[in-house]
This record gives structure tokens, sequence and C-alpha cells, in this order.
């Protein structure tokens, strides 16, 4: 069954715009800023509160955006955390140089098989020396325990 994002069409104006924030990844990020997932809401209101852990994204789309922002910001413990234990590696040695710049997420469709299977398709943007690359990837995702888990996915080219 083919849905459409849940998330696509909501977008409020968020405060700040930080277009190229994550270019720096040190840089604070204030909860009024708009999220870096791209989705038009506010950090606030969108990813941080599933990267600080206080609440499990509600649907595989908001889940593969915060682990969008995650790599952003290099958060390692998240992304394993959401990684579905039957996948997951032991490390992303996200401390290896060079690790890319992610400058932009879009999410191109969303998918629901049944209620615990669903799957995304994204394009995230990222720079590696200077240089712009994009990955295109349909990534898997399952419900299991109340919460949404990132199985694989492959990438398009
Ligand atoms: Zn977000």
């Amino acid at each position: 069954m083919l849905t459409p994002c849940p998330e696509a069409d909501k977008r409020p104006p968020c405060g700040n715009a930080v277009r190229g924030a994550l270019r720096n990844p040190m840089k604070a990020l204030s909860p009024i800023d708009c999220c870096p997932c791209g989705s038009g809401k506010s950090l606030a209101d969108c990813c941080e509160a599933y990267l600080v852990g206080a609440i499990p994204a509600p649907t595989a789309e908001a889940l593969m955006r915060s682990r969008y922002l995650a790599y952003a910001l290099g958060r390692e413990p998240y992304l394993l955390a959401t990684w579905h234990a039957s996948t997951r590696p032991a490390t992303l040695a996200l401390e290896t140089e060079p690790q890319p710049r992610w400058i932009g997420l879009s999410i191109k469709r969303c998918e629901t098989q049944d209620e615990d299977h669903a799957v995304v398709e994204f394009v995230a943007r990222y720079k590696i020396g200077g240089r712009a690359y994009r990955l295109h990837e349909i990534s898997r995702f399952v419900h299991e325990q109340g919460r949404w888990f990132y199985i694989s996915g492959n990438i398009k080219r």
C-alpha cells in the first residue's frame, strides 16, 4: 500500500532557518531552530525528543529523519539503539575521518506494508572534502515493542 509520507504536508513555519548549520556539527542548535532533517518543524517539535530519548519516534519516517540528524551530529549511540538487533553493526566508526558533512534530507516516499513494517525512500546530500554527493536509499523499518527500528537499506544508483 502506497501512502503519502504522513509528515510531508505539515510544514508550519519554524523559528530560525539553519541552512548549512550542520557544516559545523559542533554548532549548538537551538530548540526553535528549524530541524535540520528538513521537516519544516522546529527542532523542539521534531527530532530533538527522539534524539535525547524522551520519546520513541512515532513513525518510520520520523525515525528516518531523526537518524539522519544523528548521523549529522555524530550521535552513534542513538544510531545503534535504533538499529534492529538482527542487522546492527558493532560500531559505526563515526570518528574515523573523513566524515561526510550532511547538508540536506528529502523524503521521497513512505510505504506502509502493514502496521509493523514500513519502507522509506530518501535522498540525503553530503559533502566530503568539498565535493558534493547524494545518497539515495530505500530503507526498511520494523516496529517492535512500541518502537521503530531501522533494518537495512538498498542504495539506488
Ligand atoms: Zn527533524
